[in-house]
């Protein structure tokens, strides 16, 4: 009991103090800076100090809100365990098998593979080229944020086009006249015959299956780039598909196998520059379609692997294909396999693998 009248003692002094402490203080004058209505409470603390009556309001209950921040901008290299955690999906798996760590985010649309410092992922069975090498820091998986919403997440949520009757699709057959192409290792045709005959096989197949089809030649003519984009902005495609062979130039002999191309998202490095600039803050007109460019691009080249006997050289990212970077609509570019490669031309050259091709293309299209 007389511990609690002490107690109670204290806090009176310690009140007197503080009442204390504030008229001496009233006594000073005010800084200039202070509002009026303050100096109207150092006057009241001038009268006789009211009875006290100590009464300890118990803490106001406050409402666990969160504090309204400012929007922050985004991190640029994100945890992607974290972001898996946050998207209710399992924490990465490391399955680690070569001397570059690996791990795999397990999504019930498929299942992602990153390598560590390297740009080459794979979704499924196939290959994607990243923009950024994701980076392992204290154990943690970090991915930059572009690859994140231009790779990851649209990849995850495994896009399906439209299935709308009669939509345009323009395929483009690379190259024509004098601008030949690439010339076989195998019979030394050129790569423009190719191209074409694969668009006419194609075509056939499309036209049974609810596409209206257009070619931007149907014959061995040169057609300028910027006419190939023109056309299929006069006939307001819903789908552009440019069809090319490849060829290795002076590079090795041996380089087999299907690479597939969309456009860099803006801020992205490309995977091909072939010695132009590539601008990474260039915001071009098909980069709107980054999704399904990369969408499309992902199911052509699922479906021509399975012809190819899986020669995969990845799903990658170029800024400077003119026919691509000024569509107003989806449009991707195939690169079927090398010319420059003995093996690999003698299938190109027998019609019935171009015919497997074709398929495969259609398939991917249904
Ligand atoms: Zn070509």
């Amino acid at each position: 009991m007389q511990k609690l009248a002490g107690a109670i003692l204290c806090a009176l002094v310690l009140l007197t103090g503080c009442s204390t402490a504030t008229r001496q203080t009233a006594k000073t004058p005010p800084p200039k800076d202070r509002p009026p209505d303050w100096e109207n409470v150092a006057v009241e603390t001038n009268k006789p100090a009211p009875e006290i009556t100590v009464v300890v309001p118990p803490p106001p209950h406050i409402a666990p809100t969160a504090p309204k921040a400012a929007p922050q901008p985004e991190a640029k290299w994100q945890s992607l365990n974290r972001w898996a955690t946050s998207h209710g999906l399992g924490a990465l798996r490391r399955v680690t098998v070569g001397p570059v760590e690996s791990f795999a985010l397990v999504a019930n649309t498929g299942v992602l593979t990153l390598n560590m410092g390297s740009l080459s992922a794979h979704w499924e069975n196939l290959e994607i080229r990243f923009g950024f090498a994701p980076q392992l820091t204290n154990g943690q998986v970090f991915v930059h944020a572009l690859d994140l919403h231009k790779n990851i997440e649209p990849l995850l949520r495994a896009f399906r086009p439209a299935a709308a009757p009669d939509r345009v699709i323009v395929i483009d057959p690379g190259h024509g006249g004098s601008n030949t192409g690439t010339r076989s290792k195998a019979d030394n045709r050129l790569e423009k015959e190719f191209t074409l005959d694969w668009a006419l096989r194609l075509a056939r197949l499309l036209e049974t299956n609810n596409w209206q089809v257009l070619l931007t030649r149907t014959n061995d003519v040169d057609v300028s780039l910027a006419e190939r984009v023109d056309f299929a902005e006069q006939h307001r495609a819903d789908l552009f598909v440019s069809l090319h062979f490849n060829s290795s130039g002076g590079g090795s002999p041996d380089a087999a196998g299907l690479e597939t191309y969309c456009l860099t998202p803006t801020g992205m490095a490309s995977s091909l520059v072939r010695g132009r600039e590539d601008i990474l803050a260039e915001i071009l007109p098909n980069n709107t379609f980054d999704e399904q460019n990369l969408a499309y691009a992902v199911r052509l080249h699922a479906a021509v692997l399975k012809v190819n006997g899986h020669l995969d050289r990845a799903v990658r990212r170029a800024r400077f294909l003119t026919v691509l970077r000024g569509q107003n609509r989806p449009a991707v570019l195939i690169e079927g396999g090398y010319l420059s490669n003995v093996r690999e031309a003698r299938k190109i050259a027998d019609p019935a693998f171009r015919q497997k091709l074709a398929e495969a293309t259609a398939e991917a299209l249904k």
